[in-house]
């Protein structure tokens, strides 16, 4: 068993405009070298769990009101995205907001602006990305806004891979993507895991890709944590449905 979590999230409530409730009472746990899946209906939490971690649901005028957030054992609730940053965390967004109008290289270089590496690292770096996500390598001098939506969830994860992270927060990676390309975008989350040691924290609608690729899964419903366990015994419930819909 591990030392000590790479996160812990622990009874948090998070509260919008000091009024709307996001989260209610969720509690969190990635292991260093795991993937976890946060997995839930539309609106039941899963991102604002995530924008909690990340210090951008302060952004949104969301306050964390209950609870705490420790990154390696630091407290982090409250710490600016910015210098979260610094602390290898790094959160891709909902909705792949890329850059249309810059190219792919481009919008890999604009990823990193703040932890910006010195020229030839930063050229090295984007070479290793290319390895990963040999699509981008393809498209690197293409227009984001004219890449396919695959692609654009790529270069949305290769622009996070920049900045060396150790827990990437990944919010529903399969929107609007064929099953295809989905597949193909965990199965990269697995390598980037399995060969490179990158933990992730993927918030995810699709129940089954999510555990085929996790080792662990949380089903929010209504701003609770109201199951957790091992991938495999997740999958193997015939009432997370249930829980999912949150009539458990
Ligand atoms: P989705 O898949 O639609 O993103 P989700 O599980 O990620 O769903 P959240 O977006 O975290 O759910 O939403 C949780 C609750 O917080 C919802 O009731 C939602 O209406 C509310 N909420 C989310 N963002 C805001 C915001 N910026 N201002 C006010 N309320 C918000």
């Amino acid at each position: 068993k591990p030392s000590q979590p790479l996160l812990s999230v622990d009874g948090v409530e998070v509260v919008y405009d000091e009024h709307i409730l996001g989260v209610a009472d969720i509690s969190v746990t990635v292991n260093p070298g795991e993937i976890v899946a946060i997995l839930g209906a539309n609106g039941a939490g899963k991102s604002t769990t995530l924008k909690a971690i990340s210090g951008i649901a302060q952004t949104e005028r969301a306050k964390i009101t209950k609870g705490s957030i420790r990154f390696k054992g630091d407290q982090i609730n409250g710490i600016a995205p910015h210098k979260l940053a610094k602390r290898n965390i790094v959160h891709v967004l909902e909705g792949r907001r890329v850059f249309s109008h810059l190219t792919v290289e481009e919008n890999l270089k604009a990823g990193s602006f703040l932890r910006r590496p010195a020229r030839r690292e930063m050229e090295r770096r984007i070479e290793e990305i290319y390895d990963w996500l040999p699509r981008l390598r393809d498209k690197r001098k293409t227009l984001a806004g004219l890449t396919s939506g695959g692609e654009q969830q790529m270069l949305a994860i290769g622009r996070a891979l920049l900045t060396q992270p150790e827990l990437v927060l990944l919010d529903e990676p399969s929107m609007g993507l064929a099953p295809i390309i989905v597949q193909e975008i965990f199965e990269i989350v697995s390598r980037l895991n399995r060969e490179n040691g990158v933990s992730f924290l993927v918030a995810e609608q699709n129940i089954h890709v999510s555990l085929a690729h996790a080792h662990r899964g949380y089903v929010i419903a209504n701003g609770h944590a109201v199951l957790s366990g091992s991938a495999s015994e997740l999958a193997a419930r015939e009432d997370l449905h249930e829980f999912y819909l949150g009539l458990q």
